[in-house]
């Protein structure tokens, strides 16, 4: 089936076993006495807020992307969206 791969294929090749370790890390994760707690954060954040799913995550303050995570959480405070629940079908509204 076109797109399918065994799992076994996806692990040996999938991307994100590069992030394993602590190796993969840039400053200031590399020298960070959290490296190996938070492991860096997180790279799917990274990659969205970045560009870069090796970036140091913005949540961080100590990232150089941190003012990336302040704007958006600025943003989003000065014009708060209603919370809507996810759902296979169908987007619930809260309240
Ligand atoms: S994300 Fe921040 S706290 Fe975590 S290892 Fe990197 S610099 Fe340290």
């Amino acid at each position: 089936m076109p797109g399918r791969a065994p799992l076994t294929q996806v692990r040996a090749t999938a991307s994100l076993l590069n992030f394993r370790g602590t190796a993969w890390m840039p400053e200031p994760c590399q020298s960070c006495n959290r490296r190996e707690i938070d492991w860096g954060g997180c790279r799917c954040q990274a990659f969205a807020l970045t560009g870069d799913a090796a970036a140091t995550d913005p949540a961080c303050v100590l990232s150089p992307d941190h003012a990336i995570m302040a704007a958006a959480v600025a943003a989003a405070a000065a014009d708060p969206a209603p919370l809507v629940y996810r759902r296979i079908g169908a987007a619930v509204p809260v309240g």
